[in-house]
């Protein structure tokens, strides 16, 4: 199909990006509930291993694909219609059909927050392989960001293959020069690491995890370098506002830890789609 035939009417594209969207959306709520059950029962079976521990309790197949979806609390298998993006949510009002049991409103987010990103994605881009791969990021951020609120991990198997995507994509100059990008992988991973390190040798505490760093990286191989100090800006003072107002709102302990991947998810989506506007609004306003 010619590319632009849907720049041609663009009413249509839209309408198919919404749509595709939404799909990807339902999957990545099935992600963000799966894939860490998944990853923890393989930490547990690497464990047993490594200890020379019998095998523990066999439990039921659970990949991404299987079982179908169901409620959570009863087990009914969901029915073609409430499994649709958006719609499905909306037609049993929060609620399972058959125990009345909630369904959490995680799941209409997603899909709302995908659909959303694919429009953005395209309209900002253009029906081009960077409007693609800007929505191929975006659904990989929201993901990462739900995974790291819930479970406070951010996997290796989200991370390390977008790292490299970003690389791939700026083999041809999509967001930053190849060079910008390998550095910025590199520096974004060196940078948190060594305040990591700090931080621990001051406190003997851990401000954060590994996957933070390779978050950073991935933003670094995406952005290039030079739009990193925004990321990190904008994701420090968006974490610190969020931390301040639970802890005004006493709803958490001043010690409790907060994640910061769904920060460092939301500045490094800012930056790809507003980063250079920003940056060059802020240069010229600085020396106008
Ligand atoms: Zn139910």
């Amino acid at each position: 199909m010619n590319p632009n035939s849907f720049a041609s009417d663009p009413i249509v594209g839209y309408v198919v990006v919404a749509l595709v969207g939404a799909a990807i959306g339902s999957f990545l709520g099935m992600l963000v509930y799966r894939l860490p059950i998944i990853l923890k029962r393989q930490w547990e079976r690497d464990c047993r291993e490594a200890l020379s521990l019998p095998e523990g309790q066999k439990a039921e197949t659970f990949t991404i694909a299987w079982p179908a979806s169901h409620c959570p609390q009863c087990h009914t298998p969901l029915t073609i219609r409430d499994n649709i993006p958006l719609v499905g949510y909306w037609l049993l009002r929060g609620r399972c059909r058959h125990c009345a049991a909630s369904i959490p409103r995680r799941y209409f987010l997603i899909e709302a927050l995908t659909t959303a990103g694919a429009i953005v994605s395209m309209a900002h881009f253009g029906f081009t392989p960077r409007g693609g791969l800007a929505f191929l990021l975006t659904a990989a951020l929201i993901a990462l960001s739900f995974i790291d609120i819930r479970e406070q991990i951010l996997p290796d198997v989200i991370t390390l293959p977008f790292l490299w995507l970003g690389l791939l994509a700026n083999r041809a100059g999509l967001y930053a020069s190849l060079d910008s990008a390998v550095l910025g992988a590199a520096a974004a991973y060196l940078f948190l690491w060594v305040v990591f390190q700090v931080f621990r040798l001051a406190t003997g505490k851990e401000g954060m995890g590994h996957g933070d760093f390779k978050l950073f990286a991935l933003a670094g191989a995406w952005l290039g370098w030079q739009l990193l100090p925004l990321v990190l800006l904008f994701a420090s003072l968006t974490g610190a506002l969020y931390g301040g107002a639970l802890i005004l709102a006493k709803r958490q302990a001043r010690t409790a830890p907060i994640p910061f991947g769904p920060f460092l998810c939301a500045a490094t989506w800012c930056a790809l789609f507003y980063g250079w506007p920003l940056m060059t609004f802020y240069l010229r306003a600085g020396h106008g």
